[in-house]
């Protein structure tokens, strides 16, 4: 194994999913729902399958999805794209990342994320032998996700070459707020830098969040110089679908496609026609979904709290994020590792997700994405 993929080992959602199935414990730690998504997508799927939709598809996805990709886009974020230039369906929003590190990044360039981030992002980052500038998100006086400021601007530099935004973020269940996205904005456009922005979790900002969801793309000066990435994994609850996709100026989107030739060419013939009929479904199944998903967050976090979890606020995705001090936990790789044992349930040590691992050592993740039933069991389990 090349020496820059040394440091990574099976990923943690691997380790904690096995970990699972073998002790028989409540899975609440890989993001993935227990319920299939909208029946028009799984019925659209299965009448591509068999109406011969097989063989491989356009390199930048079929123009049908294409075209919902850009409806969705004006539809709910205003952002008006060209379905033939401006569109570039991928093998899941994990793809679309690595492509646009690797299209985007010499050796030695670096890219400005926000610690914790998703953990795909440092091997892609990796890969192309760029080097990540990561800013530390920590809990503040309100107990949401903050940065500093000055960190941010001190982690822009002559090297920088884009900034990876995560919003709604994984594993925190932030929501970055218009003043956070306007310095980041102002700083890309300052320093003349890329964005890219992995918007997998836009459907899911519950009506507490002290902002809704606003595309990074949609701030003055920042159309011609980002790549919105996002995916029907999460929105249509079929992560085992791969279907994501990328959307930005067309030199940008081109860009990608270059490296997407060659690393998995196309993807998902029979599924792109069906994610294209669930991006058309009415604003009823986007509104129903979020409101879904936030009572079973709601039933989490009461479960959690009640089991003397400290919890913070969840404010979107299907994630939320607990402090084990008041359990007497300290190091949160210890604490999930025991927990199957202890409780019957997995959780994910957020500290994984970390350059500076110190920051998040006590924090623990859940996934709240599970059937009311399985949410309750793991309750009555930890506070057993
Ligand atoms: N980005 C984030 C923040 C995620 O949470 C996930 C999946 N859990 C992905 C990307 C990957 O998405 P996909 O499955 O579409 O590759
Ligand atoms: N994104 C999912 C999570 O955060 C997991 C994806 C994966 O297993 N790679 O739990």
């Amino acid at each position: 194994l090349v020496a820059r993929m040394r440091p990574f080992g099976t990923t943690i959602f691997t380790e904690m999913s096995a970990l699972a199935a073998r002790t028989g414990a409540v899975n609440l730690g890989q993001g993935f729902p227990d319920t299939d998504g909208p029946e028009e997508m799984l019925a659209a799927a299965a009448e591509a399958l068999a109406g011969g939709a097989n063989q491989y598809p356009p390199l930048a996805g079929i123009p049908v999805l294409r075209s919902a990709i850009a409806a969705h886009e004006q539809r709910f974020w205003g952002l008006t794209r060209d379905p033939d230039g401006e569109v570039a369906v991928t093998a899941g929003a994990t793809e679309a990342v690595a492509a646009a590190i690797l299209a985007l990044c010499e050796p030695g360039d670096e890219v400005v994320c926000f610690e914790p981030y998703y953990d795909s992002y440092a091997a892609s980052i990796a890969l192309a032998g760029a080097v990540r500038r990561p800013v530390t998100l920590r809990p503040g006086p309100a107990r949401r996700f903050e940065f500093d400021p000055d960190e941010l601007r001190k982690a822009f530099g002559p090297r920088t070459r884009l900034v990876l935004l995560n919003s709604p973020h994984n594993p925190t269940g932030k929501v970055f707020i218009p003043a956070e996205l306007k310095l980041i904005a102002d700083l890309c456009r300052e320093h003349d830098v890329f964005a890219v922005t992995d918007e997998v979790y836009e459907h899911l900002v519950f009506p507490d969040a002290a902002a809704p969801h606003v595309p990074l793309a949609t701030l003055p000066g920042m159309l011609e110089r980002t790549l919105r990435i996002s995916s029907a994994g999460k929105t249509f609850s079929c992560t085992g679908w791969k279907i994501g996709w990328a959307t930005g100026p067309a030199r940008l989107v081109s860009a990608i496609l270059r490296v997407k030739q060659f690393l998995t060419f196309v993807n998902g013939a029979p599924l792109q026609p069906a994610v294209a009929v669930a991006l058309n479904l009415p604003d009823s199944y986007f509104t129903g979904f979020t409101a879904g998903l936030r009572d079973r967050r709601d039933r989490l976090v009461d479960g959690l709290t009640d089991a003397g979890l400290a919890v913070l606020p969840s404010e979107g995705t299907y994630f939320v994020t607990a402090d084990i001090r008041p359990l007497g936990g300290e190091d949160g790789i210890e604490f999930c590792r025991a927990l199957p044992g202890r409780s019957g349930v997995v959780a994910v040590p957020t500290q994984v997700f970390y350059d500076h691992q110190e920051a998040g050592r006590h924090l623990i993740r859940f996934a709240f994405c599970k059937r009311p039933e399985v949410i309750d069991e793991a309750v009555r389990r930890l506070k057993g």
